[in-house]
């Protein structure tokens, strides 16, 4: 199923992640909705990793990993960048990334070249 927020294909829950979702219901009435959601707010969880990096919605990422960096609207294309510096014990975590860009995009806007760096 093609999720237009997220840009990205989801899977309908199967049979055990229907199971699992029960399990995790915050409420005492066994709701798949809320369970799915108590879920998603777990895994949304930014967690440092032994040795550095950082895991979030499953994924584990290290410094000079490449990442897409999703865009704020109005802006609809993700960005590449890579990851340079991971603070993941600072509340909140910081992530500094290295945008990469078309070398004609970044040229036209600046006349230095072009390293810009954010939070994820
Ligand atoms: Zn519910």
């Amino acid at each position: 199923m093609w999720n237009e927020e997220e840009s990205s294909f989801t899977d309908l829950p199967t049979e055990s992640d229907i199971d699992s979702a029960i399990a995790s219901c915050p409420e005492r009435v066994p709701c798949v909705p809320c369970g799915l959601k108590a879920q998603q707010e777990v895994i949304a969880q930014m967690r440092p990793l032994p040795g550095g990096g950082f895991s979030q919605f499953g994924q584990n990422y290290h410094t000079l990993d490449f990442v897409y960096v999703k865009p704020s609207p109005p802006d609809s294309r993700y960005k590449i960048a890579q990851i340079a510096k991971i603070e993941a014990m600072k509340t909140p975590a910081l992530v500094t990334v290295v945008y990469f860009g078309r070398y004609d995009d970044i040229c036209k806007k600046s006349p230095s070249p072009g390293v810009v760096s954010d939070e994820v």
